[in-house]
């Protein structure tokens, strides 16, 4: 008889990084770093970049899109105050990631890809990680998913030349939006959108680096080869 010990050989990696990236940056949000401890990153990464998972910066996952730095996924989280009961929308789901940290705090993620490769592989990585109240959905994300809004709170993923309003129209009153918004490769914002008694209320917070948000899935991911398995 052999008694086999199952232990998670990136559980001491993924503390390491809540540990000094999130909080010792100063997000002491108890769900989010619960979400974080708990989140297999590697899982989610292609996996020639799976040594590199838990560190310190965003990483490319194919198509010329990236995983962001686990930091800055913790921040976003952070502000958009994920509640138990909520519905969320995410509009550039990548990896799948980010969709994976809000699933565990909310109740359904609903996350549009434009790059089908890039959507198709997250939808079957989140589904084998036992995740079934994220919806993938291809498609471009600016007309945001009317069908299943209002939204709770909403997150993009991709830096956009202005905040899209289909999306400000899908948040619900009280809702909250956070999105990167500049030019590609230039300087860009993450803008927090407040919707409430009816007015709209956009605060600038931090400045970030993120891919942009396309219009075209011809421009992008055609000639790319994803390495994920
Ligand atoms: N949230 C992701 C980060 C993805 S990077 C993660 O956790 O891994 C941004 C993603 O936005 C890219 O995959 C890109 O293809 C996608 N994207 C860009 N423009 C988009 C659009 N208009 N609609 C939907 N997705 C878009």
């Amino acid at each position: 008889m052999f008694f086999i010990l199952q232990t998670d050989p990136y559980q001491s990696k993924r503390e390491q990084m809540v540990k000094t990236q999130i909080v010792a940056r100063g997000i002491s949000n108890r769900e989010v770093i619960e979400a974080m401890l708990k989140v297999e990153r590697h899982k989610l990464v292609p996996e020639n970049m799976r040594a590199n998972a838990y560190s310190d910066s965003p990483l490319p996952i194919g198509g010329g899109q990236t995983i962001s730095q686990p930091y800055i996924v913790a921040y976003m989280t952070d502000i958009l105050r994920p509640k138990p009961g909520m519905t969320v929308l995410e509009v550039g789901t990548g990896s799948g990631y980010q969709a994976a940290v809000l699933a565990e705090i909310v109740k359904e993620v609903y996350t549009i890809e434009i790059v089908a490769q890039l959507g198709l592989r997250a939808e079957k990585a989140l589904k084998a990680m036992g995740y079934d109240n994220i919806h993938v959905k291809i498609g471009d994300g600016y007309q945001g998913w009317p069908e299943k809004g209002p939204f709770d709170a909403i997150i993009v993923t991709a830096a956009a030349q202005k905040i899209p309003p289909p999306l400000i129209a899908q948040l619900n009153e009280g809702g909250r939006m956070i999105i990167p918004v500049g030019p590609s490769g230039g300087a860009q914002q993450l803008m927090l959108v407040e919707k409430s008694k009816g007015k709209t209320k956009i605060t600038k917070m931090l400045p970030v680096r993120f891919v942009p948000f396309t219009r075209d899935s011809l421009q992008h991911g055609e000639s790319s080869t994803l390495n994920m398995h």
